[in-house]
């Protein structure tokens, strides 16, 4: 069996990792396990994207958070390498192109029936960063009497081809879906 090594004295278990990467991490997807099909709250799992044994660094760019179900199902293979990659580029895709926020929005709107939501203007702001980007619409609905103003929001065409892409981890459709190189280059295996 392996000794636990030490590199330059610096321990490389997961729980040694440095607070403040962790909450990088953990923020760079809601406090949420990374997996767009799970996004379990909560997560304190941390996984290495290329593995420690590897030669993966303690980086926050090598870190994903994964709940301990996920973390387990990718050990076993059922999740691969390549999905977790995805999983991570779109994270940080969408958290820097965006907030944090709308990862969960995209989800939310993809989870909702045709015009299920439906919000007044100042409503609309919290959906203005999608929508710029072409990954959710609007229709203004109807004055009413009190000459209130409303807008159905709903997903795009290309914003669910982008969740479809990323829940399953496919790297090919996520390109053309975002018309262009998927951030962070290619996977070392
Ligand atoms: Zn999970």
């Amino acid at each position: 069996m392996a000794k636990h090594s030490k590199v330059k004295g610096k321990p490389r278990e997961r729980d040694k990792l440095p607070l403040q990467t962790k909450v990088l991490v953990w923020t760079e997807s809601g406090y949420r396990c990374a997996v767009p099909t799970c996004r379990t709250i909560l997560v304190q799992d941390m996984h290495h994207i290329w593995e420690v044994s590897a030669g993966g660094g303690d980086d926050s760019s090598n870190l994903i958070a994964l709940c301990p179900n996920c973390h387990a199902l990718y050990h076993r293979g059922t999740i691969k390498a390549e999905s977790i990659y995805i999983y991570k580029a779109m994270l940080v895709a969408i958290t820097r192109a965006f907030d944090v926020e709308a990862v969960d929005r995209l989800l939310f709107l993809e989870s909702c029936k045709q015009d299920f939501v439906v919000v007044s203007g100042d409503g609309l702001l919290y959906f203005a960063r999608l929508i710029a980007a072409g990954l959710a619409r609007m229709d203004q609905k109807a004055n009413n009497n009190w000459q209130i103003v409303t807008y159905a929001v709903n997903i795009s065409d290309k914003g669910r081809m982008l969740i479809e892409a990323w829940r399953q981890g496919d790297r090919t459709r996520l390109r053309k879906v975002m018309a262009g190189p998927v951030p962070g280059g290619t996977l070392k295996k």
